[in-house]
């Protein structure tokens, strides 16, 4: 491909939504740099060493003032990440591992630093299991800022990046999108919708598109360029009607953004009255602070898993479990508390257990409740802590991945066991929390008459279900185009599944990213869901489309799509609507 005047189109794979137009900047990492190495002698050991801790205590203070400005921004995932950064400083890896290493390799803090680093990586380039990998992509990029720390060469092409920079690179480090204000877009060849840096860019509201191949890019640099992160279209030297079309694109969506955010106090209902429910979905202690914004009615799922995914310690820990789920609770007040138990597996690995970590096939292997149901002694830590935490607030706990009525009597007869233990014990606990089913396999749809008859709510999981019920791996981004949120039979599924839930008074919950997203709004309000859960950034989006919605519209339009053959129908006739 040539870069000459003419307007080049690729197409990636959408990562964070929004429109950028800016000017082409490659991004080469300090790693891609010489790294000067020389011998020391023994006598020259100490102030090797000190010199290392003096550029570890700096990159502690870069990390925590660039963690404070972020608070101040209300970026609060981002500020977590950072929080993780920080405590990786004090990891032996770190510390101990890379003085020692000093002493014994006789050579320049930067060489040995880089060698152990390296060692490192390749230790783990090798995993499959995606947590382990991200540490990885964590621990480079905290090399990267400790490096330039220790010197001066080494600093990060970030700093001479111009404002409105449409920055391309083969991959993300995760704190690249905190780098500098100057970047109003990413475009990358690796990395995917998964990774940290895209949950940064999309909390920042950065666009981002990746799986672009760089190569055919190389004479592209300092040329305007055009990027949609909704679409994952790229234009490079666009045409002035390409240019025009987008320039007016981001004016509109600008206003969007800006109306939506007047919106904040307003009630999610639809314009003839019928009230819908909208909750958030939250990873970290630090999420909950947004339910208080108005229109939040509590937190739809918490993903507990995340507090362990950062401190393997803790699965076995339970009074620190109950510290810290009482101060969530506290947090949330009054308002409902969906606590999901611990939903490890599949794409959230981990090497504290053999179950897991030695899996050919995780995503069909150990995961979600059939590991908890093995670790037990996992799941009574976490029960009992969540049991006592929950004194005075109304929480429901909610199963991650059943796919058969007796898991869910098993865990209803393991957490009266648990209830009758903390009796015995005579510890203060809250004996009644409703017990939900997460349905996110197709096994468990086919029997959510008996789950809704004999759980006590239900919550759909459809970014799993699509993947289980399609056979397309939620985490591949080469493979996206198969994902298929608009098929008919996952549509069919969700009115199977309202209709069940209705039957038997239990509330319904859609709570995987098809409830953030306004195509399905409409579609899922008719199908039956009352209830939404969502990250809270898109709670603002979703509220405005219900508000916009008549509920007999809605149903027609359910009824309508119900009618429709393929994916492509049913995401043709929506696009329409909205
Ligand atoms: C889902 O599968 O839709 C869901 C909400 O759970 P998670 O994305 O954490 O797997
Ligand atoms: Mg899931």
């Amino acid at each position: 491909m040539t870069t000459s005047e003419q307007e080049i189109h690729l197409k990636g794979a959408p990562v964070s939504e929004g429109i950028a137009i800016g000017s082409l900047v490659f991004l080469t990492y300090s790693e891609e740099k010489e790294i000067p190495e020389f011998p020391i002698s023994r006598a020259q050991v100490d102030g090797e060493i000190a010199r290392y801790r003096e550029a570890i205590s700096s990159s502690r203070e870069d990390l925590v003032k660039l963690q404070l400005d972020l608070d101040g921004e209300g970026a609060r995932e981002v500020a977590s990440i950072i929080g993780t950064h920080i405590e990786m400083l004090d990891d032996p890896l770190m510390t101990t591992h890379v003085e020692g290493k000093i002493r014994e390799m006789l050579k320049n803090t930067e060489a040995v630093f880089h060698t152990v680093i390296h060692d490192y990586e390749k230790r783990f380039n090798e995993t499959t299991d995606s947590f382990f990998r991200q540490r990885l992509s964590d621990v480079k990029d905290l090399s990267q800022r400790v490096l330039s720390n220790l010197c001066d060469s080494h600093r990060a092409s970030f700093e001479n990046i111009p404002p409105n920079s449409v920055v391309f690179a083969q991959e993300l480090a995760p704190s690249a999108p905190l780098q500098t204000s100057n970047i109003s877009a990413f475009v990358t060849q690796g990395g995917g919708g998964n990774s940290h840096a895209a949950l940064i860019a999309r909390a920042m509201g950065i666009p981002y598109v990746s799986s672009i191949d760089m190569q055919v890019l190389e004479s592209a640099k300092g040329k305007q360029v055009i990027v949609d992160g909704l679409t994952g279209d790229i234009f490079i030297n666009p045409s002035r009607l390409t240019l025009e079309k987008y320039e007016k694109l981001k004016l509109r969506l600008m206003k969007q953004y800006h109306q939506l955010d007047k919106d904040r106090d307003l009630v999610a209902e639809t314009f003839d009255g019928y009230p819908i429910y909208l909750f958030a979905n939250v990873s970290t202690a630090n999420d909950i602070d947004f339910i208080h914004q108005q229109g939040i009615q509590g937190v739809g799922l918490f993903r507990s898993e995340y507090l362990f995914m950062q401190d393997t310690s803790l699965f076995f820990d339970e009074e620190r479990q109950y510290l810290i789920y009482r101060q969530m609770f506290k947090k949330a007040k009054e308002m409902p508390f969906t606590f999901r138990v611990i939903d490890l597996g599949g794409d959230k690995g981990s090497q504290a257990f053999q179950e897991i970590s030695k899996e050919s096939n995780p995503v069909l292997g150990c995961r979600g409740i059939r590991f908890l149901l093995r670790r037990r002694d996992v799941f009574k830590t976490q029960l009992r802590a969540i049991y006592r935490a929950a004194v005075g607030h109304s929480v429901r706990i909610l199963l991650p991945l059943i796919s058969d009525a007796h898991e869910f009597r098993e865990v209803k007869r393991f957490t009266e066991e648990i209830k009758r233990e903390l009796q015995r014990g005579e510890c203060i606990f809250n004996p009644d929390l409703p017990l939900g089913c997460m349905l996110e396999v197709p096994s468990a749809i086919l029997v959510c008459d008996t789950l809704a008859e004999e759980s006590d709510f239900l919550a759909l999981g459809t970014n799993d279900l699509i993947q289980y019920s399609l056979g397309i791996d939620r985490s591949n981004p080469g493979m996206s185009d198969f994902y298929y949120p608009t098929h008919p039979g996952i549509i069919r599924m969700i009115k199977m599944t309202a209709l069940e839930a209705k039957r038997f008074q239990k509330t319904l919950t859609v709570c995987g990213e098809m409830a953030s997203n306004p195509l399905f709004t409409a579609l899922l309000i008719g199908l039956g869901v009352q209830n939404f859960s969502c990250a809270p950034r898109f709670i603002p989006v979703i509220k405005r489309t219900v508000r916009h919605l008549s509920f007999i519209n809605a149903c027609a339009i359910a009824e309508h799509v119900l009618t429709l053959k393929t994916s492509s129908e049913v995401a043709n006739y929506l696009t329409e609507s909205l």
